[in-house]
């Protein structure tokens, strides 16, 4: 049984208390010197070279590392390290630390002795499966070499009004996963696929537990029986995380919560794929008095007792700057004017909306006696009953 705890700092040469720098540095310069290409044939060379990449697997990951220092291994599902001041006996709970036999005999009674020899349940740590905590300790499971579409990345953008309105160009920084160059996304240093000696060849590895046996699919090569020479750069994944500058155009007249697409900005395939896209929804913010509606612009504009009772030509504001308005005598509160294609542009249409004004009467001011006269005076004159229409209707 492969149960045995590896010194990852060991292995990378590095001192227990290396920080990510040093543990980097240590990985590549490891890496290169045993690389399965520069040591053809060299079993010795290819085993240090795994050796190597799953310390950096572990070590280069801060919850990983964390865990690892803990527990002497890492596996997902592990609770979290106790705290400092908890006791640990030993100083810490490596695999000869954890009755394995114990467990499989406490299954097998629950089970009542009906132990299948494969994929046998096996609750472990917290939830999790024996079997995931072996594919975390043994090297990834191999990816699978069918093309597919990369993943859509989807990205919020907030713009301003004018920004909206006119339209932009705006760079964003997108964190998205990329091709990896150094093996064209294959994953695979390249070189001939070996037999997996985890297995010889087989798939499938064996491991006694007292009276348990246990069959199970070699996690080293992923139960092909095969491996490949994995990428150094990208570590088989066949694509890195890169921060990437896409420039965008934002069309004139977007509406808000419209969403772009930007072809092939997602992120790479596998295996050759093509890369997925980057969606982007724009936010586009408020204006403090011109609302959009559609292609329409919407403003409601303050008039005044003698601008509705004469009748007057006002300046609007509109989207281009002013623009006259003629307001008829008469005109009552909450009526509206359509200025014709002073609206928002649509790119789609090629047409502009119109604006459309709502004219809100103001009260006079009064505090002065001068106006407090003419205001007398015109009730004078002005002897309509307003309300007569409602009273008749009461
Ligand atoms: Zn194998
Ligand atoms: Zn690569």
């Amino acid at each position: 049984m492969p149960a045995k705890q590896e010194d990852y700092y060991k292995a990378l040469g590095v001192e227990r208390g290396a920080n990510a720098d040093d543990i980097r540095k240590a990985y590549r310069k490891l890496a290169r010197k045993h690389h399965p290409d520069l040591n053809p044939g060299d079993k010795a060379a290819e085993e240090r070279f795994k050796k190597v990449q799953e310390a950096y697997d572990i070590l280069s990951d801060d919850k990983k590392r964390q865990m690892y220092d803990q527990y002497g291994f890492y596996a997902d599902n592990m609770p979290p390290p106790p705290g400092p001041g908890s006791s640990r006996p030993g100083g810490g709970m490596g695999f000869e630390g954890f009755d394995f036999a114990e467990y499989a005999r406490q299954q097998q009674q629950q089970q009542n002795g009906s132990a299948s020899q494969q994929e046998m349940p096996f609750e472990g740590f917290g939830g999790g499966s024996f079997r995931d905590i072996f594919s975390n300790l043994f090297g990834k499971r191999q990816r699978s070499q069918t093309p597919e579409k990369g993943a859509d990345l989807e990205y919020a953008l907030g713009v301003d009004f004018w920004q909206a309105i006119k339209g932009t160009q705006v760079r964003l920084n997108i964190s998205r996963q990329e091709t990896c160059e150094t093996c064209g996304g294959t994953g695979s240093a390249g070189g001939n696929v070996a037999v997996c000696p985890e297995c010889d060849g087989t798939g499938q590895i064996t491991q006694m537990h007292g009276a348990m046996k246990f069959n199970m699919p070699c996690q080293r090569c992923g139960g092909t029986g095969r491996l490949r020479n994995v990428c150094p750069t990208c570590r088989g994944e066949g694509s890195i995380a890169r921060s990437d500058v896409v420039e965008v155009r934002i069309p004139q007249g977007v509406p808000n919560g419209s969403r772009l697409r930007v072809p092939g900005k997602g992120n790479a395939g596998t295996a050759g794929g093509p890369p997925g896209d980057l969606y982007i929804t724009i936010r586009v913010e408020e204006h403090p008095f011109f609302k959009r509606d559609g292609d329409n612009i919407q403003i409601q504009v303050p008039l005044t007792i003698s601008e509705v009772g004469l009748g007057a030509k006002i300046e609007v504001p509109t989207i281009d700057g002013r623009a006259l308005l003629k307001i008829p005598q008469g005109t009552q509160n909450g009526q509206k004017f359509r200025l014709r294609e002073k609206g928002v542009f649509n790119s789609r249409k090629n047409a502009r909306g119109d604006e459309i004004v709502e004219v809100v009467l103001k009260a006079p001011t009064v505090h002065d006696e001068r106006t407090r006269e003419l205001l007398r005076d015109l009730a004078q004159v002005q002897t309509e009953d307003v309300r007569a229409e409602m009273w008749q209707k009461v």
